[in-house]
């Protein structure tokens, strides 16, 4: 018989099915794949194949802490230490915002405005962990791309994931949005800045409560850093250029209407996948 301090030896598929148990919400059978994988530097095919294999005590108490964490609303990329956006898997912390799927629609209408054979110059402001910058980058490897964040934590997550992916025609600059960029002039500037109004509920839930508050929230309305960005934009613009901006799927009409208000032309607002107002451009 075991003696009971010593637990017996748990099967790594019997440890799933419990922490899927455990787990709230749609994603309970990924998220705990991917915690169990991490857990034990392993692929997630790796878990299908040792699916009886016992796991020493060591293994299944750091799943079990990492569970813990999770159940505590940690968010899975910053317990795992990294997230896929674009084609690029990126390194992320709770000094950075966790890069979102939506935010691929701005790369996409970013990319439709920029000529694969010329050497442009572009911008992404609050680049956090790079995701627009890099992605940006790779697509575009003849182009040059700066990117701004007032973050020095954040910056060193992002020269972390430019050099992870070679990535060497982009530049990061410390300072807030366009102030580091004094005397460049862009083809175009793209940001996905704080948008959510300082006293939104949401702020307090899920894992934006994790994630860092400037990244987030701005201004009474929300719309503070994209009204400073709007009004400095076209001093840095070259003619013709473009400026895209992410913003909430309320916001659209408040954005259209900064941008006509600084002589911006061609002003639309696109929808994400959920048929929601996402980014505005002009
Ligand atoms: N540009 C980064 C992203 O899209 C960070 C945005 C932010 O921190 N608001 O993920």
């Amino acid at each position: 018989m075991t003696h009971p301090s010593i637990p017996a030896p748990v099967a790594v598929g019997a440890l799933l099915a419990e922490a899927v148990r455990r787990l709230p919400g749609e994603e309970a059978r990924v998220e705990a794949e991917r915690l169990l994988a991490h857990a034990l530097g392993v692929s997630q095919t790796w878990l299908y194949v040792h699916r009886d294999d016992a796991l020493e005590a060591d293994r299944v108490a750091a799943f079990t802490a990492l569970l813990q964490r999770r159940l505590a609303g940690e968010p899975v990329a910053y317990l795992l230490g990294h997230r896929g956006f674009w084609r690029l898997d990126l390194q992320v912390t709770p000094a950075t915002l966790i890069p979102r799927p939506e935010t691929e629609l701005l790369v996409e209408l970013a990319l439709a405005r920029l000529p694969d054979d010329q050497p442009l110059s572009v911008a992404d402001l609050g680049t956090g962990s790079g995701a627009i910058a890099l992605a940006l980058a790779l697509e575009r490897p003849r182009m040059r791309v700066l990117a701004t964040d007032a973050s020095s934590a954040a910056l060193a997550v992002a020269r972390g994931n430019a050099r992870a992916h070679g990535l060497g025609n982009v530049e990061f600059r410390e300072g807030d949005w366009l102030v580091p960029l004094a005397g460049e002039h862009f083809a175009l500037i793209a940001s996905n800045p704080p948008y959510i109004a300082d006293d939104d509920a949401h702020l307090e839930t899920g894992d934006l409560r994790h994630e860092p508050r400037s990244a987030l929230a701005s201004g009474a309305d929300g719309l503070d850093a994209i009204r400073t960005i709007v009004r400095d934009a076209p001093a840095h613009l070259q003619p013709g250029g473009w400026l895209l901006l992410e913003h909430g799927w309320e916001q659209g009409a408040a954005v259209r209407g900064l941008l006509a208000a600084a002589g911006f032309e061609a002003i639309e607002t696109v929808r994400d996948l959920e048929q929601r107002d996402r980014v505005s451009l002009g």
